[in-house]
């Protein structure tokens, strides 16, 4: 993996960005990243609720999440997009988004400030994903990376054999006479599944919350199978959100196997906490293994890393000869992924 942008070496005068109350802030564009609290100005990674709290008076984000972002900070925001490695100019700096292929829409921060260049990341990871851009790695002398699974027993297997796995449960499920009810994340890790999952198997149910999702993925050019009206539950996938779990909607799927899909089913805690019958390992993080090729790709001297197993993987980083530190950022209550 080659980064297209090759930054000269340049004098650093300063942090470009700094830790505030509120998150990331740009002092010379006068913007926060994915601020926790309403800002003036705010530059969001993507959609997620953790990144993007609703009360700024000025939002800047990637074209394709315009209509995500929307759903959570409000039809009468004011929200300028931007094409992916378009330019915008914010004071005394340039800020351009590339994709981070995370969720639809989803952006790395380009900031320039006199040739000097920082990345950030937002969440990020390198699988392929069929239902948004692929991560685009973007050389820079900062880079400021997420660590959500930054531990090395967090390996994905591939997107195609987690799929097989699905729909071998589901056909087992239907053969024993079983509703199949599956719970992910509804913005970006269902629409992943449905992507990918064969749905020439049976019926497919969605969620209301992973409906009203779906939608906005299919008016960006992304097919989704459609949700089913067949009451036959037992031969049916049925996808809900984490939140939906133990609810009537979903008691009415009975007798039903559930399963959980996440990168936290790597790990057996989760699983066992919440009695599921099956879990599925599928993250739309990087692993450890894309982690590191990610950071490498940037070819900066400095990362700064935020948001999960920070430790870890910057005193790895600096066993290998990078500037590091663990940035502690605010964060709102984390959500399933
Ligand atoms: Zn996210
Ligand atoms: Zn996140």
């Amino acid at each position: 993996m080659r980064a297209r942008y090759g930054p000269e070496r340049v004098r650093h005068n300063g942090n470009v960005l700094e830790i505030r109350e509120a998150g990331l802030y740009c002092a010379a564009g006068d913007f926060f990243i994915d601020p926790v609290t309403p800002v003036d100005r705010a530059v969001i990674t993507h959609a997620h609720s953790d990144h993007a709290c609703p009360g700024s008076r000025h939002y800047l984000t990637a074209r394709d999440g315009e209509a995500l972002l929307r759903t959570r900070i409000g039809d009468d925001a004011s929200i300028q997009t931007t094409a992916y490695g378009e330019t915008v100019h914010m004071n005394q700096v340039t800020v351009s988004l590339y994709p981070a292929g995370h969720i639809l829409g989803s952006a790395q921060i380009r900031i320039e400030r006199d040739g000097e260049v920082w990345v950030v990341s937002g969440d990020y990871k390198l699988a392929p994903d069929p239902t948004c851009a692929p991560f685009e790695p973007v050389r820079c002398h900062t880079f400021v990376t997420e660590s959500t699974f930054a531990l090395p027993i967090f390996r994905w297997a591939g997107a195609r054999e987690t799929s097989a796995a699905i729909e071998a449960w589901w056909r087992e499920n239907q053969d024993a006479g079983k509703a199949s009810l599956i719970f992910a994340y509804p913005v970006g890790k269902s629409q992943r599944i449905l992507s990918a999952i064969d749905a020439s198997i049976g019926p497919i149910v969605c969620h209301g919350a992973v409906e009203r999702v779906n939608s906005i993925y299919r008016a960006h050019g992304i097919p989704l199978p459609l949700s089913s009206e067949s009451d036959d539950y037992r031969r049916a996938l049925i996808v809900a959100p984490p939140s939906a779990m133990g609810s009537p909607w979903t008691k009415r799927f009975a007798p039903a196997s559930t399963a959980m899909a996440s990168g936290w089913m790597r790990i057996r805690g989760p699983r066992r906490r919440r009695a599921l019958d099956r879990g599925f390992v599928l993250s739309d993080h990087a692993d450890w293994p894309a982690l590191l090729s990610a950071i490498d790709a940037t070819s900066a001297e400095n990362v700064w890393v935020a948001h999960g197993f920070r430790e870890p993987l910057a005193r790895w980083l600096q066993d290998h000869g990078k500037t590091s530190r663990a940035i502690d950022l605010p964060r709102p209550e984390a959500e399933e992924q």
